[in-house]
C-alpha cells in the first residue's frame, strides 16, 4: 500500500506514476491494471458528456439558485467577448458545465466527491482539447488524480461535513493538479508539488452552502478552483516547490477541519448560508418543500376518500 506521498516518491522513482498506481492496486487489491484503466476510460466518456450536456443546459437547478452559467462563459468565448487564455476560459466552462449538471441532478462523476466534480474534469479535459493531448493520456492522468485522492483519503475524510470545503474542492485541487503535471510530462516529484500547492492554499476554505444545496458557492467555486489548480500545476511545472511538504499539508488540512466551527462544516447554519440572502433564501426552500408536502398529503388524502367511496357504492 502506498502509505504517504514521501513513500510515493520514494517508490516511483523515474517510473510512470501511473503505472506505479496501478501496479499497487494490482498488487493490493488484485484488479488488473487494464480493468481499472477501462472504468477510467467509462469515467472520461461521462465526463466528457456530462460537459457537452451542461455547457448547453439553460435548465435552472433544482433549488432554482443556479443554472445557465457553462452557457453564458461559452456564448462569451464565442463571442470574443473573453479576455483570459482559451485553456482558462475552458476549465471554467468545463468546471461550470460539470457541476450545473450536478445541480440538475444530471449524472456526473465524482471526484472526489459531487460538490468538488467539476474540478478535475474542467482542468483535465480543458488540457487534453487545448494541447491537443492523447486522450489515453487523459485516462492515465485520471489514475494519477485518483492515486493521489486515495492517498489523502487515508488521513482525511474527504467531507465538507468533515473538514469544510477544502476537504472537497481542495482536494480535487491537488488531484487535478498533480494529472495535469502528469499529462504534461511532469516528474514524480512534480505532481506531488503540483497537488501540495494547490492544496494548500486551499486550507481553512468552509463549507457553507446556502439553503443547504449544492449550488451557492459551489457551482462557480469548481470554476475558480479549476484555475487554481492549473495554477498550482504550472509553478510546479516551472521548478517552484512546495516548501511545506504535501503529507504535512494533509495533517494540517485535518487539524485545520478539525478546528473549524460545526456551522462552517456543511450545516448550513453559517458563513454564506447565514447572510441575510441565504436566509431568504433558505427561507423560501422551506417554504416551498412545506407547500409541496401539504399538496401530497391532499393528494393522498383525496385519493383515500376515492377509495372509500368506491368501496361503499
Ligand atoms: S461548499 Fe460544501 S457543499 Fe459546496 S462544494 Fe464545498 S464542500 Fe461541497
Amino acid at each position: 500500500m502506498i502509505e504517504s506521498f514521501k513513500h510515493l516518491e520514494a517508490m516511483a522513482g523515474t517510473r510512470d506514476l501511473a503505472g506505479v498506481f496501478l501496479e499497487s492496486d494490482a498488487e493490493e487489491h488484485a484488479v488488473p491494471a487494464e480493468l481499472i484503466v477501462e472504468a477510467l476510460r467509462k469515467r472520461r466518456a461521462v465526463m466528457r458528456d456530462c460537459v457537452e450536456r451542461g455547457r448547453t443546459s439553460e435548465g435552472a437547478s433544482m433549488g432554482r439558485l443556479v443554472g445557465g452559467e457553462a452557457l453564458l462563459l461559452q456564448r462569451a468565448f464565442e463571442e470574443g467577448r473573453t479576455f483570459l487564455d482559451p485553456l482558462t476560459i475552458k476549465a471554467e466552462l468545463y468546471a461550470l458545465a460539470v457541476m450545473g449538471e450536478n445541480s440538475r441532478m444530471g449524472v456526473i462523476v465524482a471526484a472526489p466527491t459531487a460538490g468538488a466534480g467539476g474540478v478535475v474534469p474542467g482542468m483535465l479535459l480543458a488540457l487534453e482539447e487545448e494541447r491537443q493531448i492523447d486522450p489515453e493520456r487523459t485516462v492515465r492522468a485520471l489514475v494519477v488524480a485518483g492515486g493521489v485522492g486515495s492517498i489523502i483519503a487515508l488521513s482525511a475524510n474527504i467531507s465538507g461535513a468533515a473538514g469544510g470545503c477544502q476537504n472537497e474542492v481542495g482536494v480535487a485541487c491537488a488531484m487535478g493538479a498533480a494529472g495535469v503535471a502528469y499529462m504534461m510530462g511532469g516528474t514524480t516529484r512534480q505532481s506531488i508539488h503540483a497537488a501540495a500547492i494547490a492544496l494548500k492554499n486551499t486550507l481553512g476554505l468552509v463549507c457553507d452552502p446556502v439553503g443547504g444545496l449544492v449550488e451557492v458557492p459551489c457551482v462557480k467555486r469548481n470554476a475558480l478552483f479549476a484555475v487554481h489548480g492549473l495554477t498550482a500545476a504550472q509553478l510546479a511545472m516551472a521548478g517552484v516547490e512546495s516548501v511545506i511538504p504535501m503529507d504535512e499539508i494533509v495533517e494540517a488540512m485535518v487539524r485545520i477541519g478539525r478546528s473549524l466551527p460545526r456551522g462552517l462544516r456543511e450545516t448550513a447554519e453559517g458563513g454564506l448560508a447565514t447572510t441575510d440572502t441565504g436566509t431568504a433564501i433558505a427561507l423560501r426552500l422551506k417554504d416551498e418543500a412545506n407547500a409541496r408536502r401539504a399538496e401530497r398529503a391532499a393528494e393522498r388524502e383525496r385519493m383515500a376518500q376515492e377509495r372509500k367511496s368506491g368501496a361503499t357504492s
